[in-house]
């Protein structure tokens, strides 16, 4: 599997892209795409809750901005 491939496979466990917004994909507390620049926070208690600050939004521009160039060479 590409590796672009399998970090998407990655972000689509923990997240859930909802029409506008996303979810964590187990406590299903949601951000919206122009609160992107603050951490992430889970419900209390949430098993995907990490250490770091988490900000999946950037991440999946990252994730897909390497997806679209991989795709143009
Ligand atoms: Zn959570």
């Amino acid at each position: 599997m590409p590796d672009q491939t399998r970090e998407m496979h990655q972000w689509n466990q923990r997240w859930v892209l909802n029409g506008d917004h996303l979810q964590c994909a187990t406590c299903a507390i949601c951000q919206w795409p122009w609160n992107a620049g603050v951490p992430f926070r889970h419900a209390e208690g949430c098993a995907l809750k990490p250490a770091q600050a988490q900000f999946p939004w950037k991440e999946l521009a990252l994730i897909m901005g390497r997806r679209v160039q991989a795709n143009d060479d």
